[in-house]
């Protein structure tokens, strides 16, 4: 735990009289638990002070975890400290006027590829954002306030970007830190059934999908889901995007990738692997994340195809190199 840099965010917030809150594109469950979690926080510890969450793209998937404030004007944000969680570079930030705020803190998780905040409290060996809230919240609870719709927004951050507390960051503190919330009474069985229940459609669509994985030499298994497909199946990006979860089990396929093609011809890529690093591979194509979950843009299916390559030559060495690499 990084003491000395959570007090620096927190003089931050104490200063600060307008506080707006950001998140990355395309959000996931951290990204929306987290920003959610330490607003709810916030406006309940300091009352006085003008709290927004402001950004440019929301997730059907979480839309039980309600709406976000309507934006505020530009001279709002000239005058606010911006925090921006769950983030690691600035392009990826949702709403472009974070840039207008007088002064940016950023809090993350994510392998740290560029500093954009003047105070900065980043821990990559954290399971998720919202553990890092969670703990914030732990170290000054003299001075902030947990609700039980905070905590159920961090619950759900937390066990979705743990994979339901599964994944190698997941430590004592990820399970101590949790129990503060389940200590507020939230209703799990509620999370759980917005989180697992599916549409009809995707639930076709991972049909298809099952017959339609590719293997390179190596093992990598992927999937390259077009817009024909996703119009076909009658997919939203977000629930086409889900598909790389269908791979996350097949022997022998330590690596696998989702390619999605989005509504301007670039393609989305995510990265998943157990034991080998995929982050490395992002970041080669501008992307990045984590060790093991990392995503990224490619501009064609050359780029693609080049990636795929790239992560075949990975697995292959990692396989050479590592006897019974299970
Ligand atoms: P995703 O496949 O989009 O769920 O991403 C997996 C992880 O990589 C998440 O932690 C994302 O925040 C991160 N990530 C995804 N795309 C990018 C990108 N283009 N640049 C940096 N990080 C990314």
């Amino acid at each position: 735990m990084n003491l000395s840099a959570m007090q620096a965010v927190l003089a931050k917030i104490e200063e600060a009289q307008k506080i707006v809150i950001f998140r990355h594109k395309m959000p996931d469950g951290d990204a929306i638990g987290s920003t959610k979690g330490l607003r709810e926080i916030l406006r309940l510890s300091f009352p006085e002070k003008e709290i927004y969450l402001n950004n440019c793209d929301s997730s059907d998937y979480l839309e039980f975890l309600g709406d976000e404030d309507a934006p505020q004007p530009d001279e709002f944000y000239a005058d606010a400290l911006g925090i921006v969680i769950d983030t690691a570079t600035a392009k990826r930030i949702s709403n472009p006027r974070y840039a207008l705020c007088r002064e940016i803190v950023k809090i993350d998780h994510h392998i740290p590829i560029e500093s954009y905040g003047a105070t900065e409290w980043v821990e990559e060996e954290r399971s998720s954002s919202c553990e890092m809230i969670v703990q914030f919240y732990d170290a000054f609870k003299d001075r902030l306030q947990m609700t039980k719709e905070a905590a159920t927004y961090l619950y759900t951050g937390m066990v979705t970007d743990s994979g339901r507390f599964r994944y190698r960051e997941v430590s004592g503190d990820t399970l101590r830190l949790a129990a503060i919330l389940l200590d507020q009474g939230i209703d799990v069985d509620r999370i759980y059934a917005h989180l697992y229940m599916k549409d009809v459609s995707s639930m076709r669509l991972q049909a298809w999908a099952l017959s339609h994985i590719k293997f390179t030499a190596s093992g990598v298994a992927y999937l390259y889901i077009t817009r024909d497909v996703q119009e076909k199946f009658g997919l939203t990006f977000e629930s086409a995007s889900a598909a790389v979860s269908y791979m996350d089990s097949i022997k022998d396929s330590l690596i696998w990738l989702a390619f999605i093609e989005n509504s301007d011809g670039t393609i989305r890529v995510r990265l998943r692997s157990r034991f080998v690093t995929v982050s490395e591979i992002a970041e080669c194509y501008g992307g990045g994340g984590h060790a093991c979950a990392a995503g990224a843009t490619v501009n064609n299916r050359r780029e693609m195809n080049r990636l795929i390559a790239d992560a075949d030559r990975r697995l292959g060495e990692y396989k050479a190199n590592n006897e019974g690499w299970l």
